[in-house]
């Protein structure tokens, strides 16, 4: 087939956010008995699942101290249990376990989900955290745990074969997806806040309406639409920070333990829900006894067929290097410089077995491969999802985006000329208006 000359919708990144977007137009558009072949294309410089959404751990979970982003979350956990089966969805539910400095955060949290109706228990106070952990698993043994948010919905999905079912999706209702395309530039009328056509390596596509899904390359994106590398924020006190990078990288640390992974099956011999743990008890080495820290850490782990063992991840560290000079590709494991390397298998394998009896000892079976991959962070770490030009919309998830599989959804509504308030809260516009979302507790900037 020809390379597209023109696409009324030109749809920039085969991950999550795009694939969502263009099943949601190419629906929108059948619902309205318009036309869908030849007007949506995809475009990927590399291949599905090439970014952030191919090496997720493909957690989905509603557990966030901001009340817009719960929100937001329930919307996309509606669209996940749309399609369990087809879209590779395990509905296992997700466990906040937490330590004391985190209990008030979290039981804001759960007053607001029951305020929306989402289904989740609470359980306060030291005894009764690790009775209901014991009910669960026998050998649970963290210390000093004094709260459990127990959601009922949320879970997992599998990010590669959930990508692969999504571009089958698109293609049956008429997208048409082209990799091996990479977008180099925008061409505008002088003057004009509005794009005339993306510009490519293999030729220039003129387009009505363009969405970027770019994950870990929103900033190559937002340098190539000419937009401010560095903005001003109003502090919710009223004082401004001027001048502050518009994108920074964090490294995400992720890894496997090569068991099976009905190692974690609960007391009844079921899947468990996903575990998340964030505490300030002290973290012995499981290898040596050592101390490996005093301070706050968090781990995360599920047992995971398609990863092929017990897969998880920690807190992630900052990148240091100046924003401009950070080498996004290769991406993921294949990086030379950003994997999750030795130190994090130490810590993670040593977390899980201050949590289980049963991971004692299983340091070795950690999987040695590089694994993990950047993301890349607003300065609030919150998302940006807006039009940043005239008839660009983007899709800047700040790495918290897998779960979001419905924002593409509203993106998409909203470019049909349904304005979506739940997007309201994750406008521009919050940078120099000061409605920056709360900050919580937690050791993760995404939380
Ligand atoms: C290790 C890790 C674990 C994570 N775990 C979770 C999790 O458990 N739960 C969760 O909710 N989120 C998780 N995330 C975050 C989540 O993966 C991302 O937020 C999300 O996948 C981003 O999706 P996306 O569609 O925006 O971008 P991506 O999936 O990164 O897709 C962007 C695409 O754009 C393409 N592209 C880039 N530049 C160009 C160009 N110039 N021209 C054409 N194409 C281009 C790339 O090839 C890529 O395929 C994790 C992230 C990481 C790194």
């Amino acid at each position: 087939m020809a390379f597209p000359q023109h696409a009324d919708y030109v749809i920039i990144g085969a991950g999550i956010h795009g694939m969502s977007s263009a099943w949601r137009l190419a629906e929108k558009l059948k619902e309205k008995g318009e036309e869908v072949e030849g007007r949506i294309v995809i475009l990927d410089k590399t291949g599905i699942a090439a970014g952030a959404s191919g090496v997720a751990c493909g957690v989905v979970r509603n557990n966030y101290f901001q009340p817009s982003m719960r929100k937001l979350m329930a919307h996309s956990v509606n669209v996940w249990e749309s399609d369990p089966e087809g879209l590779s969805y395990h509905p296992v539910g997700y466990m906040q376990i937490s330590s004391e400095s985190m209990r008030a955060d979290v039981t804001s949290i759960y007053e607001q989900q029951q305020a929306i109706g989402y289904e989740s228990t609470f359980i306060e106070g030291e005894q009764a955290s690790t009775d209901y952990m014991k009910g669960y698993f026998a050998d649970w043994r963290a210390q000093g745990i004094t709260s459990v948010l127990h959601e009922k919905r949320g879970g997992y999905s599998n990010q590669t074969k959930t990508m692969y079912a999504l571009a089958d999706k698109v293609d049956k209702l008429g997208v048409r997806l082209i990799t091996g395309v990479e977008v180099k530039g925008f061409v505008s009328d002088s003057g004009s806040c509005a794009v005339n056509a993306v510009e490519t390596d293999k030729g220039n596509i003129s387009c009505e309406q363009i969405i970027i899904g770019a994950g870990p390359w929103a900033r190559d994106f937002w340098n190539m639409l000419d937009l401010p590398k560095q903005i001003d924020i109003t502090q919710p006190n009223g004082d401004v920070a001027k001048g502050v990078d518009m994108w920074r990288f964090w490294q995400l640390e992720e890894g496997v333990l090569q068991v099976d992974p009905a190692i974690m099956h609960t007391n009844d011999g079921v899947m468990p829900p996903v575990i998340h743990v964030d505490t300030d008890a002290p973290l012995h080495s499981t290898v040596d006894g050592s101390l490996i820290t005093e301070e706050m850490w968090g781990i995360y782990y599920k047992p995971d067929w398609h990863f092929g063992g017990v897969q998880g991840g920690a807190s992630p560290y900052k990148v240091e290097t100046p924003v401009d000079k950070v080498a996004i590709d290769p991406y993921g494991p294949s990086s030379p410089e950003f994997v999750s390397g030795p130190e994090f298998a130490h810590m993670w394998v040593s977390a899980l077995a201050h949590c289980q009896e049963r991971f004692a000892d299983t340091m070795p079976k950690y999987h040695k491969e590089p694994s993990g991959g950047i993301g890349c962070f607003t300065p609030d770490s919150f998302p940006v999802f807006d039009h940043v030009r005239e008839n660009v919309a983007m899709i800047a998830d700040s790495n918290h985006g897998w779960k979001m599989i419905g924002v593409g959804h509203l993106m998409a509504d909203e470019i049909l000329g349904e304005k979506q308030d739940l997007l309201d809260p994750f406008r521009m516009s919050r940078f120099e208006t000061g409605d920056l979302h709360p900050v919580s507790n937690s050791p993760y900037p995404w939380s």
